[in-house]
């Protein structure tokens, strides 16, 4: 399957076959089917984060239109900031997906991932 289908799917990025969730906030610690760890060292997902700006972002800009048309500060505010709760599993788990798929696009892990070394011998 194609690499945008495997993002909507929510796919790992290597094999594009294994799941990356099991639960609504929680994802799988490698892929079952190639083995790939997704999340590759700790903090890995911060990159993600810039992802879930731009997506929350760019879903409520409406907001701007809705101030110069004089809505009610009540609806200016009060609509995105419901929308931006409600959205939040949808800006999480694609976020991190995406995320995911862009750092393997560019920095792809060999088929077994490396022992780790840590200096000593
Ligand atoms: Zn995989």
């Amino acid at each position: 399957m194609g690499e945008i289908v495997s993002v909507l799917k929510q796919r790992c990025p290597r094999c594009r076959e294994g799941k990356v969730f099991h639960g609504l906030w929680s994802m799988y610690e490698k892929c079952s089917v190639c083995g790939l760890v997704y999340q590759r060292e700790y903090g890995y997902f911060y990159g993600a984060m810039y992802a879930s700006y731009a997506f929350g972002f760019l879903t409520t800009f409406y907001w701007l239109p809705m101030l110069l048309l004089g809505v009610s500060p009540i609806w200016v505010i009060g609509l995105p900031t419901v929308q931006l709760i409600v959205q939040a599993p949808l800006a999480f788990r694609y976020s991190r997906v995406i995320w995911l798929h862009i750092d393997h696009r560019f920095d792809p892990l060999p088929q077994e991932p490396a022992s780790s070394t840590n200096g000593a011998g």
